[in-house]
């Protein structure tokens, strides 16, 4: 069965027009889904009972499971969901002064084999549709009763390769009549697929793009991330300068700080010659340590001195804030589940 939440508002019209109803129908549902947030097609009470009936038949509405639910001493909350099909992912709820930012799977398990990510090493299952990236977000509502007020593309998955069911969950979140989540409230985050980089640059969505750096030459890049060796940091730098240019948009670079591998000042020259002179903002990751991982975390001392060369040198660079890492909810430590014995 169909997944009524798979769909964009306008292809939504276009299913209600194939069912012989009027398109204004379609925004009836998108507002009892997104706006209500309903669980049944019987709670959509200005429906007649035929139609209501009709699309119960027709379309399911994935209303997921919580499986377990932990919470960390910081107040951020992991969820484990069930994706109806045996298997689990995970979300992040995290609490920032600028309101809460939910952080979003993409895929079932991922392809790209980064070394040093959790979600790397368990096989990779399918990617995740629109309806099943939107409803983790609908559900942490529901669980919550929050608003969350911003939306990252970081969870487990990478975000580009499964392109159009991201870009159609970004359309159904932006929409004022669904979500209602800005552009500006979306990020989105990729280890570097050039391709959809042109190809997201090409969406007029406004949303923020963040690019998994972490290496600023390729035979270390290479090493951490495979991705590399099909994309190389100069083809990757090029598509990026390519995107500000063509959106006018600032992109965000993750540098994921390991101990004795990238952490020292050479590292820090060769970013700021890498980034010169381009619109863009460095986010510093103290990296976390995972189960079985080659990296560990650079000392406090050297993170700082890190940010502090590149910000003396005209790169803007923050340190991310650490959140969740007690209940293992914190970047690169989430892994999908199996519920099958
Ligand atoms: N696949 C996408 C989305 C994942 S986002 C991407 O690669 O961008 C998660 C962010 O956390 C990425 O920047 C990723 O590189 C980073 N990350 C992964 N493992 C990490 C770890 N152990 N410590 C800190 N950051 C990590």
């Amino acid at each position: 069965m169909k997944n009524i939440k798979d769909f964009t508002l306008d292809e939504l019209k276009e299913e209600l027009q194939n069912l012989g109803e009027k398109p204004f129908r379609a925004t009836q549902i998108f507002h009892w889904l997104y706006v209500e947030k309903v669980k049944s097609f019987e709670e959509m009470t200005d429906l007649s009972v035929s139609l209501r009936e009709k699309l119960s038949q027709e379309y399911t509405m994935c209303n997921f499971n919580i499986l377990r639910k932990l919470e960390a001493s910081d107040g951020t909350k992991k969820y484990l969901f069930d994706v109806l099909d045996g298997n689990a992912i995970e979300t992040v709820l995290m609490e920032y002064h600028h309101g809460k930012t939910i952080c979003v799977s993409s895929q079932i398990g991922c392809k790209m084999g980064c070394k040093f990510c959790a979600s790397t090493g368990i096989p990779f299952i399918r990617s995740l549709t629109a309806g099943e990236i939107v409803e983790q977000l609908i559900a942490v509502e529901q669980d919550t009763g929050d608003r969350i007020s911003n939306i990252v593309f970081m969870g487990i998955g990478e975000p580009l390769d499964n392109y159009d069911n991201v870009i159609k969950a970004i359309r159904i979140i932006n929409h004022p009549k669904g979500l209602n989540i800005g552009a500006r409230h979306i990020s989105v985050s990729t280890s570097g697929l050039v391709p959809k980089i042109y190809d997201l640059a090409k969406e007029n969505i406004p949303c923020t793009l963040s690019i998994s750096l972490h290496a600023t030459n390729d035979e270390k890049r290479s090493s951490m991330m495979p991705v590399n060796n099909a994309f190389n940091i100069e083809k990757l730098i090029k598509a990026c300068k390519d995107y500000i240019a063509a959106t006018n948009r600032r992109i965000s670079f993750e540098y994921a700080l390991a101990k004795d591998n990238n952490d020292n000042l050479e590292d820090a020259k060769e970013l700021v010659k890498l980034l010169r002179g381009m619109n863009a903002h460095v986010n510093l990751i103290p990296i976390n340590k995972i189960e079985n991982g080659a990296y560990t975390k650079s000392t406090n001392e050297n993170i700082i001195k890190f940010r502090d060369y590149l910000n003396d040198h005209g790169i803007v660079a923050t340190i991310r804030r650490e959140l969740g890492s007690d209940i293992d909810a914190a970047c690169g430590q989430l892994r999908r589940q199996s519920l099958k014995k």
